[in-house]
């Protein structure tokens, strides 16, 4: 029996996916060997590398002018790499700060540059991103950074705004749980241990026109352009990770693709915080106008119920409910691999334990 996992990364993966990558595990496709023992520039490994690519490009319909790239390092790897690839183009570069995730953006962009806070929402409780009606851009910036989904507070981007300097994206816990128009976005980065795959592979989607000019100062290695002309072969890619991405985007196709994932996610989280709003016990962290579909943050009256609470949910197949260390309170991760049944347990969990302790 699989447990009904709330952790916020690495996380829930889709159990047919789990299974598919078990069957083929020790013989893929009759070559007698794993995918991830073969070479990384041979017929089997390039296909799946290629699928990938395109499913993710099917899926959330990347124009022809942008490239998509697996990258390493993770999205922590992409807060130096977005600086040292994109800061060249202008004066300043805007940033939004809207809490834990963005801080870490923001703190690595001022390594390599002038940084400019456009607006932010750092500090406010109940969490929540800025508007984009809020945002003081800056004359002459190179680009404008911000976190679509706050993993840690539970905040994340309703609308984006609308900017003449490119507008950058780290997408890391809610890429492709809903559609986007990525015509609106210069570059989108996400690790993949969410909504995407297991740790080790990152997704940068860049407007290509944006990965060139970059200074000699910067090294091969960390240049988009590089990896772009590479098709991400620059080096050995993490071909496990990105054979569990492509089975994810199958799986996700198979689902409806983005707007089925959308309804669905929205359909989970409306119960979620239905019971968290019909309760005389959790209270809501985020703004109810900025909650997040992905990560729902929830605190009780007293700390000793929390971990009563979190003993409890355990008990009952619960587990990776325990908020961020830095935020406190219950975080339930709702990626779109969280069955519906998870999000019926733990409702159920919740009225129950209310009924206990109030
Ligand atoms: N940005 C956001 C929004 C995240 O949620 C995370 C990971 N939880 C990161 C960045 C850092 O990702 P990584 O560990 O892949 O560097």
């Amino acid at each position: 029996m699989r447990t009904f996992n709330f952790s916020a990364g690495p996380a829930v993966l889709p159990t047919d996916v789990l299974e598919e990558a078990r069957e083929e595990l020790l013989d893929y496709q009759g070559s007698g060997m794993s995918i991830m023992e073969q070479s990384h520039r041979e017929g089997a490994y390039e296909a799946v590398h290629q699928e990938a690519l395109e499913n993710i490009k099917e899926l959330l319909g990347v124009p022809e002018n942008y490239g998509i790239m697996f990258l390493q390092g993770g999205a922590t790897g992409q807060f130096a790499m977005v600086p040292m690839n994109l800061m060249h183009r202008g004066i300043v570069a805007d940033y939004t700060n809207s809490g834990a995730w963005a801080t870490k953006a923001i703190q690595e962009a001022r390594t390599q540059g002038r940084v400019h806070i456009a607006a932010s929402t750092e500090e406010e409780m109940p969490a929540r991103v800025p508007n984009p009606q809020e945002l003081h851009l800056s004359k002459g910036a190179s680009y404008l950074h911000l976190t679509s989904n706050e993993t840690v507070s539970g905040a994340q981007w309703q609308a984006f705004p609308d900017s003449d300097e490119p507008l950058v994206a780290d997408m890391s816990s809610d890429i492709l749980s809903r559609p986007i128009d990525v015509s609106k976005f210069g570059l989108i980065y996400a690790g993949a241990q969410k909504n995407l795959g297991p740790a080790g592979v990152t997704l940068v989607i860049i407007r290509r026109d944006l990965a060139s000019g970059v200074p000699n100062t910067v090294p091969k290695f960390f240049r988009y352009a590089e990896h772009l002309k590479a098709n991400s072969l620059l080096n050995t890619p993490p071909t496990f990770s990105i054979y569990l991405v492509c089975l994810v985007t199958r799986w996700l196709k198979k689902q409806g693709g983005l707007e089925a994932m959308r309804q669905r996610n929205r359909m989970k989280t409306d119960k979620l915080y239905a019971t968290i709003d019909g309760s005389n016990l959790y209270r809501g962290m985020a703004d109810p106008a900025f909650r997040s579909m992905m990560n729902v943050t929830f605190s009780l009256e007293e700390e000793s119920l929390e971990s009563r609470f979190l003993e409890e949910a355990a008990k009952n197949s619960m587990t990776g409910l325990k908020g961020h260390r830095s935020f406190g309170g219950i975080r339930a991760s709702i990626y779109n691999a969280l069955p519906e049944a998870g999000i019926d347990a733990l409702v159920a969990f919740m009225r129950e334990f209310e009924r206990a302790h109030r």
